[in-house]
């Protein structure tokens, strides 16, 4: 049995009752980052063993780990936050499971762009999770097919391409899109900022101290 297992994006006091118990009672917990993980287990008291999985192993390693579910291991992964899977490993291995026939359990829990869209206030009847744009190759074409959609858009953004993000959002969709970046979530610096492109853009070049955190950006429908 492989589980899915959320974990926190910024608050400790975010992870699941049955979190806790899946990640205590697993034979062995793959993690993204062991160390990162470590520190989240401790808090916990969870002293199951910590295999690396990560972007850089994945492809080899979940041959690996198919075996180890059919000697009958109860494995579970975890990312360095949130939904693996999400912008995050995992997507291969629950495939490779699918295909291999093995039980595979998801369970609910944080992940950064639900609590985004929702308080953006912006329509979250139907949006388009875009996740991270490519960082060059491929871009433009990205900007040029989120500019044709009717539906409020989610990006992961990085602080160090908000500004290059912002500059996009003018060039390929307008100035007339309301933009909300949300920073911090669920930390104590949680923050909303709101306004068109130019006017975000404005409020950041003036106030670089703001462009740090992790961040979602939410562009609403035109
Ligand atoms: N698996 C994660 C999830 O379920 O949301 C996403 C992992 S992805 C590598 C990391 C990105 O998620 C960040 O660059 C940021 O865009 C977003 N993110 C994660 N934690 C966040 C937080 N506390 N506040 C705002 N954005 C966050």
């Amino acid at each position: 049995m492989l589980y899915i297992v959320p974990t926190p994006i910024g608050n400790l006091g975010d992870i699941t009752h049955r979190a806790i118990e899946v990640l205590s009672a697993a034979d062995i917990i793959l993690a993204e980052d062991t160390r990162t993980s470590r520190r989240l287990l401790d808090r916990y008291n969870i002293t199951t063993p910590l295999r690396a999985y990560h972007a850089f192993n994945e492809h080899q390693a979940t041959a690996a780990i198919i075996d180890l579910l059919k000697e009958g291991k109860t494995l579970a992964l975890v990312s360095d936050a949130g939904t693996p899977g999400i912008s995050d490993p995992g997507f291969l291995l629950v495939r490779a499971c699918r295909e291999a026939n093995e039980e595979i359990v998801v369970l609910p829990g944080p992940t950064a762009f639900v609590p985004a869209l929702v308080g953006s206030g912006f329509p979250c009847d139907r949006f388009y999770f875009e996740g991270f744009l490519p960082h060059k190759k491929g871009r433009t074409t990205r900007w040029k097919h989120l500019a044709t959609l009717t539906n409020t858009i989610v990006l992961y953004e990085s602080p160090y391409r908000l500004i290059k993000c912002l500059e996009e959002i003018l060039e390929y969709l307008g100035d007339d899109r309301k933009v909300c970046v949300v920073r911090e979530i669920s930390k104590i610096h949680e923050q909303y900022h709101f306004g068109s492109a130019s006017g975000l853009l404005k409020e950041f070049e003036a106030h670089p101290d703001k462009i740090k955190g992790e961040m979602v950006v939410i562009i609403s429908a035109v």
